[in-house]
């Protein structure tokens, strides 16, 4: 996270003090740094340059307006899983021609926003969904163009909720259903079925998983194509992991050269949906101690942010990384005890870290939960009705709200009574 360090004893992002921000928009905040989201996009360009990519960023990674401005001015396509998402892309301003949208339950409505909005290609997750793409279009008379999701069958080593391309998850199609379903592509009548499209799983750190999934699909390219059916975009989808703690993930190079070699045998354009590699380490949660609380079996850490602002390691038991926002804090005190940072919601599972070592860690104290840029604000809830974080984002030494705290207003709104 090279875009927050401590300058003396102070965490910035960029050149923005983050005690600062905290004292300004209060907390729970998230603050990002746009110059991290927009250098992570520029590695993955440069290292696949060779094949000139369409990137298309994952929007449910972060799906801030500002985020996806921010990519999409730079360039990027944007990849979509619901309605709602195809929603703001589009008030993103991201040209339609570069948004995919893979889903295993599109419904009907989705569909026809999604082909009135002329994006580039469905992903396509089953036959029967298959069968309802190719109706849809024809009674808006048109020819939609679609790539089929293909479940390559490999292991990737990852947490079980998030890995995607193996038989038993719900995702795709086995590669002997998606050969079927090109040589009888003329059936259906009013689809293009003209690309690939595989994802196989999230939070990925090593280029082997990848490899052999890349060259099952590549086989699948080339066995086309000596049947005399023509694929033209080949979409390796996301899933590039990132550094929480210690992790030595493939660089972006790294996972270029281990791949590139396959698709450049091909005709075809290659998409990429990265969404973590891009968004994880650009954001982080800033959170206050309310109570420290020692008991005979632990201590904790009692902050104002929950699993309902930061769901990862509730549901994951995923590791952020959490440290003082202010070291100064320290005080008199080098008193180094191990705590639980835990929120305030009902639940025994409601922790954003166990068992973290901090000297002298005090009562009003800031903290940082670390790599929180992705998957963080775009999984929040209200749940306990607590109002959302505000979230910033910092440009050299500007910072700028994007948006505001919910407010209890908020938690009403939507209900009729
Ligand atoms: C979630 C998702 C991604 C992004 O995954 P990351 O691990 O964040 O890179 C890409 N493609 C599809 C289809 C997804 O569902």
């Amino acid at each position: 996270m090279r875009d927050f360090g401590y300058k003396a004893d102070e965490l910035f992002c960029e050149s923005v003090s983050v005690r600062k921000l905290a004292e300004r928009y209060s907390t729970p905040l998230y603050v990002y740094s746009r110059k991290t989201f927009l250098e992570h996009y520029g590695k993955l360009q440069a290292a696949f340059r060779s094949v000139k990519p369409l990137i298309c960023y994952s929007v449910k990674a972060n799906s801030n307006l500002s985020v996806l401005k921010t990519l999409v001015r730079a360039g990027a396509g944007l990849d979509i899983v619901s309605g709602g998402e195809l929603f703001k892309a589009l008030r993103a301003g991201v040209p339609s021609r570069k948004i995919v949208y893979a889903s295993v339950g599109k419904r009907a409505d989705e569909i026809e926003y999604a082909m009135r909005g002329n994006i580039l290609l469905f992903n396509v997750e089953s036959l029967s969904e298959l069968e309802a793409i190719n109706m849809i279009a024809g009674r808006m008379r048109r020819r939609q163009a679609v790539a089929i999701r293909v479940n390559p069958d490999v292991k990737a080593k990852t947490h079980r909720y998030i890995t995607t391309g193996h038989r038993q998850d719900k995702f795709g199609i086995d590669i002997d259903r998606a050969r079927d379903i090109f040589l009888n592509r003329a059936e259906y009548t009013n689809l293009d079925i003209c690309g690939i499209h595989m994802h196989i799983g999230s939070q990925i750190l090593d280029a082997r998983p990848f490899v052999r999934a890349v060259e099952k699909v590549t086989n699948l390219v080339q066995r086309m194509k000596s049947r005399g059916v023509g694929i033209r975009w080949l979409n390796v989808g996301g899933g590039l992991g990132i550094i929480y703690s210690g992790e030595s993930p493939q660089t972006a190079q790294g996972y270029a050269k281990a791949i590139l070699p396959f698709l450049k045998k091909l005709n075809v354009r290659i998409i990429l949906e990265p969404g973590r590699f891009i968004a994880g380490n650009a954001g982080i949660l800033v959170t206050k101690v309310l109570y420290i609380k020692e008991t005979p079996g632990k201590n904790f850490a009692i902050v104002d942010a929950a699993m309902s602002d930061l769901l990862r390691p509730s549901l994951y038991e995923a590791y952020h990384e959490i440290v003082p926002v202010s070291s100064r804090s320290y005080g008199r005190s080098k008193r180094i005890r191990r705590y639980d940072i835990v929120g305030p919601v009902c639940e025994s599972g409601d922790f954003l870290g166990r068992d973290r070592r901090f000297i002298g860690l005090k009562e009003g104290d800031l903290l940082a939960v670390m790599s929180a840029g992705a998957y963080g604000y775009s999984m929040s809830s209200n749940y306990n009705s607590r109002p959302r974080p505000a979230e910033v984002m910092v440009t050299g030494r500007r910072a700028r709200l994007i948006r505001r705290r919910e407010t209890y207003k908020d938690l009403i709104r939507s209900e009729l009574s």
